[in-house]
Parts: C-alpha cells; sequence; structure tokens
C-alpha cells in the first residue's frame, strides 16, 4: 500500500534520490539526499543518523577515522533538522531487514544543515509517545509519522481510482457550490453571515443533494464529485463536521442500476487498494430483516450470532421481568459458558451503561454435559431451560444472553451493542475480513418526537417504493422507500435512493412532512420549480470517502485519514478555531453577539 517511490524520479536541486529509493544495486554511486533527521546513534567512532521524507529511511555513516570534523558535526545534529547530505552508497555490514533501504547506507562525504528544528514534542516514528491532543495540536508533525502519511496517500489513490472508474463509466465531475441556502430537513447547518445581504445568511451544504438533482434536469445524466460536505451534529469516532463524500447521480435508472453500479466501484476500490477480490454478489437485507435478526440498520455481517426472539419461550408467566416485556431476545456466545462471574458482572455493567441503557442482563450457560445453569433458575423449570437451549440452537460450552424491555426496537438496539462486543471479546472483527451488505426498503418515514411529527428517514426528496404508493395518505409509517445504504463491516459507508421527480408527489411530501404549502415553496420551490421543466427519473448514491479509506487502512477513527481533523468539540486545536472575531468584522455584518453567560 505505500506509494510506489521507485517510479517517482525527483529531479530537484536539492537531491538526486529519495530516502526510500536507494538499494544494493546503487552501491558505489555518488548520490545527494535530503531530509529530515530521525536520529542520531554514536558507536564507538561511528555516527550514525537516519535520515527521513516522505518516501523512507536511509541511514547515513559518519567514521571518525574517515573526517573527524565532519563526524562531529554530524553529531551535534538535532532531532528534525533539515539537512542535505552527499556521500557514496555502500552495503552495509548489519543490514536491517525491516527497511527496504536497509542493505545500504550512505558514506557521507559533505552535509548541509538546510534549516535547524526545535526538539519535538513528540517522538515521530510509527509508534509515538504523543497522546492524542498534542499530535493534533502539532499535526504538521504528526503528519510527518509514516503510518499517518501512508493514509492521506491512500486516500490520494482512492479518489484517483474514484475518478477513473467513474470517469470510464461517463461520470463527469462537477463543482457546486459551498455557500447555498439553509434546508430544515436532515441536521443542524453550519452558516456563514452575508455582508452584501445584511441579515442574510448563507449556508455549508449538508451534501449537494439538491443542486445534483438540478443537474439531472439539466441533462448530465451521471453526475458526481468528490464533495465537502458540512453538518452540525455532535461528533463521534466516525463523524467531523466536515467531511467528504463521493457523491454521484445518474438519469434513467431503477435502483438496481445504481446498485449494480456503485457495487462495481465498491469491488473495483477493494480490488486495486487492498488486493481483496469480491467475487460474489454483495448480500441485500431489507431494512425490516436486519432490525429483527440482528437490532442494527448497519449489521456486521462478519459474524453470525444472530438474535432469537424468547417471547413464547420464556414468557410464562413466572418471572415477572419478562412477563412484562414487549421484547425478549437473545444470542449464544460460542464457547463462553466458562466466563466467571466477574466476566458476567462487566458484561452486566457493559449493557446498563447510560449508552446502552439495558436494565439487567440474563444469562444461561449451557455445560459441557449440556446442562443448563442459569441466572433465573429459581424463575423456570429444568424443562423450560431446557427448550431455551433448543431454541437458542446453543451447543455445550455456549454462553446464552438474554435482554427484555417494553420497547421492542430500543431493546433490539441494546441487544446489538452487546453482539458487538461479545463479537470483539471473540475477535470474530477482524479488521482485515470485508463484509458487504446492500440494505434496502427503509422506512419512509420516522416518528420524531422532539419535532412532534414524521420525519424523512433518508431525505424529502426520496422516491417511495412503488407498492406503497397508495399508503401514503393512511398509513404513511408503513410506507418504504426506494432507498439503499451499503454497509461494510457494521459501518454504514453510503446510502442513496430514488428521487421523486414529479412535482405533485414532491409537494405531497412536503405536506406529509408538515411542511405549509408556503414553506415548501420558500424552502424548496427551485426545486419544484425545475421539476416542471422535464424532470428525468433519476437516483443517486453518495459514499463517504473518510469511511472507505479508514475501513481500508484498519483505522478505529476517520480522523487519522484527513489531514487537519477537529477534535470532539469541534475544534481545530492546531489552528485554534473557531475563535471570535473581530468587533470590526462583526460590524460590518452589523451582527451584534448575545451570548449567555
Ligand atoms: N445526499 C445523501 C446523503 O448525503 C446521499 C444521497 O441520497 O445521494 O446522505
Amino acid at each position: 500500500m505505500i506509494l510506489q517511490t521507485k517510479n517517482i524520479k525527483t529531479k530537484d536541486m536539492y537531491r538526486t534520490h529519495t530516502c526510500g529509493e536507494l538499494r544494493i544495486g546503487h552501491a558505489g554511486q555518488t548520490v545527494t539526499l535530503a531530509g529530515w533527521v530521525q536520529r542520531t546513534r554514536k558507536m564507538g567512532g561511528m555516527t550514525f543518523v537516519d535520515l527521513r521524507d516522505r518516501y523512507g529511511i536511509t541511514q547515513l555513516v559518519f567514521n571518525e577515522e574517515k573526517d573527524i570534523a565532519l563526524t562531529e558535526e554530524a553529531n551535534r545534529l538535532g532531532r528534525e533538522y533539515v539537512i542535505q547530505a552527499t556521500g557514496t552508497v555502500s552495503e552495509r555490514y548489519s543490514k536491517n531487514k525491516n527497511l527496504p533501504t536497509g542493505d545500504i547506507e550512505i558514506e557521507v562525504t559533505e552535509f548541509n544543515v538546510l534549516n535547524k528544528s526545535l526538539t519535538p514534542p513528540f517522538t515521530i516514528e510509527e509508534e509515538t509517545d504523543g497522546g492524542d491532543d498534542l499530535r493534533m495540536k502539532y499535526r504538521y508533525l504528526d503528519l510527518r509519522r509514516p503510518n499517518v502519511r501512508r493514509n492521506l496517500e491512500l486516500r490520494h489513490r482512492m479518489c484517483i481510482e474514484v475518478r477513473n472508474y467513474l470517469s470510464n463509466l461517463g461520470f463527469i465531475e462537477v463543482e457546486t457550490p459551498v455557500l447555498i441556502g439553509s434546508t430544515p430537513e436532515g441536521a443542524r447547518d453550519f452558516v456563514v453571515p452575508s455582508r452584501m445581504n445584511k441579515g442574510q445568511f448563507y449556508a455549508l451544504p449538508q451534501s449537494p443533494q439538491t443542486l445534483k438533482q438540478l443537474l439531472m434536469v439539466s441533462g448530465f445524466d451521471r453526475y458526481f464529485q468528490i464533495a465537502k460536505c458540512f453538518r452540525d451534529e455532535d461528533l463521534r469516532a466516525d463523524r467531523q463536521p466536515e467531511f467528504t463524500q463521493i457523491d454521484c447521480e445518474m438519469s434513467f435508472v431503477t435502483q438496481e442500476d445504481i446498485i449494480q453500479t456503485f457495487e462495481g466501484m465498491a469491488k473495483h476500490l477493494f480490488k486495486t487498494l487492498r488486493g481483496v477480490e469480491l467475487n460474489e454478489p454483495f448480500l441485500r437485507m431489507p431494512w425490516a430483516e436486519a432490525m429483527k435478526r440482528f437490532g442494527s440498520d448497519k449489521p456486521d455481517m462478519r459474524f453470525g450470532m444472530e438474535f432469537v426472539e424468547l417471547m413464547d419461550t420464556l414468557q410464562l408467566g413466572t418471572f415477572p421481568v419478562f412477563d412484562n416485556a414487549n421484547y425478549i431476545g437473545g444470542i449464544c456466545a460460542p464457547g463462553c459458558a466458562t466466563y466467571t462471574r466477574k466476566q458476567l458482572d462487566q458484561l452486566t455493567e457493559y449493557v446498563k451503561r447510560p449508552q446502552i441503557g439495558a436494565k439487567g442482563l440474563v444469562y444461561a450457560r449451557v455445560g459441557e454435559d449440556g446442562s443448563v445453569k442459569s441466572s433465573v433458575d429459581k424463575f423456570y423449570t429444568t424443562e423450560q431451560l431446557n427448550t431455551l437451549k433448543d431454541k437458542m440452537q446453543a451447543a455445550p460450552g455456549d454462553l446464552i444472553l438474554i435482554l427484555s424491555g417494553d420497547d421492542a426496537m430500543k431493546t433490539r438496539k441494546q441487544l446489538c451493542e452487546l453482539r458487538l462486543e461479545m463479537g470483539q471479546r471473540l475477535g470474530l472483527r477482524d479488521k482485515n475480513k470485508f463484509a458487504l451488505l446492500w440494505v434496502t426498503e427503509f422506512p419512509m418515514f420516522e416518528w420524531s418526537e422532539e419535532e412532534g411529527r414524521l420525519m424523512a428517514m433518508h431525505h424529502p426528496f426520496t422516491h417511495p417504493m412503488e407498492e406503497d404508493i397508495n399508503l401514503l395518505d393512511t398509513r404513511p409509517e408503513d410506507v418504504r422507500a426506494d432507498a439503499y445504504d451499503m454497509v461494510c463491516n457494521g459501518i454504514e459507508v453510503g446510502g442513496g435512493s430514488i428521487r421523486i421527480h414529479d412535482p405533485k408527489l414532491q409537494a405531497k411530501m412536503f405536506e406529509i412532512l408538515g411542511f405549509t404549502p408556503e414553506k415548501a415553496e420558500e424552502q424548496f420551490g427551485f426545486l419544484m420549480n425545475a421539476f416542471k421543466y422535464g424532470a428525468p427519473p433519476h437516483g443517486g448514491l453518495a459514499y463517504g470517502l473518510d469511511r472507505w479509506v479508514s475501513i481500508f487502512a484498519g483505522l478505529d477513527s476517520i480522523r487519522d485519514c484527513i489531514a487537519f481533523p477537529k477534535n470532539n468539540s469541534g475544534r481545530d486545536v492546531m489552528l485554534d478555531a473557531p475563535a471570535p472575531i473581530d468587533q470590526k468584522q462583526l460590524d460590518e455584518l452589523e451582527i451584534k453577539l448575545n451570548l449567555k453567560k
């Protein structure tokens, strides 16, 4: 996955080769390298310097016996000094198998300090002693570390592969504006005040959604854009306030066309960037099935541990907790019957954490002899527990874990967290394995307690499934959307839908979403108007570039594949942004702050 540095011929004035380039075949040549001093070691009369650049590390060697003045000068080099060194490539006495240049070293005859450096606040190596905050504050130094650099190289190559793949299929990249209008659906907008239009604000796009649909009206029929998107949401490991989407739209297509096109692209990326051939068609699963079997609309399909519904098995009028539940479900963790009391207590604590919110955890161990010992033994007969074992298809040595609750959806989500945790503990979530899945048939709407109305689950431009259109008036909550998400290893890596192109249906959708005709006109008049001028049937999808890169690179956070990311409070600690602006700027905008203490 390393950039093919060998093919990059540098003709720079400062160097003849890069620090990743020289091999035994270069022995005897006189070369000049330039880079940063990673470290110096003094051993007897010899001084060794590891010189680093973007392409690798090459060992420089100085010998007191040959040139004492030069060697003493080398001894004075500090970490991260920038130098230019000339010398002869020679075979190393003790080779370093871990380094591509490990067979050679440069016997330096001359060097220049191009710039000095302060002592860096953390070690600039693959494994660093710098904590997150420090690394982010000095991100320009962090980016010198090869593992961080490799992530950006991978990102670059992914963009190239995406552009080539889509261009070959006739897609064209169109840039859409970043200063647009605010829309009320979806996440919160980032807004930008307009100086020329006092009291008015642009919003940064949460996605180029409406603009790409307008491009379809314009006849561009296959559009894409590697687009910056902005959402003012609470942040998590896989979220940043600004992120990048591979945003696509096509005309005259059905869901199947889009799935084929972008499944093809995913396979192409896996093959070219990871060397992984995904030959089989990706799994597909309706949303309702995913929720029932895994309690999630983005199930991690690298492992099984599917939910088993246990209402009939355990709601027997003998155990009040289960008798009062509206959902009881279990998973079976293979080989975990040996879990100690302490481990089970930990698991109970885990599901009771506020982020998960379960009330408790019931377990049953299946012994090697097939007998069942559970935390609810006193409420059930041996026969009833054996029925449980059969229902769970549990084998000797398995641990059955059960959650219950009055809200089926909530309880399933809790069980989903437990399943993921057990998958993690059992090593079933291998980062080098990839399980891809399309989730389809999403509900069109979801009820928002906060807003007291139905909200679009994807966005208000999503087309309902044809066969459900007749339910829009009577049972909107049962209407399914012609929408699809792509999931990789339990992470939503993309999603999209077939769009509404009929202005009447679009108007109806706004009505169901609680817009008055005036409000719909004010917010989305431009789109509905455009639809009156011959909008083709169209649909599309957006892939999260940051998420794809982090999956390919095996990262835990998308932050590590973004050059200058924000922290969890949305701050760029290096630039110290956001920050107050000058009173003069505020005055120009005629904005008066009204900050609460
Ligand atoms: N604009 C959508 C999103 O950002 C994706 C799409 O429907 O194309 O999630």
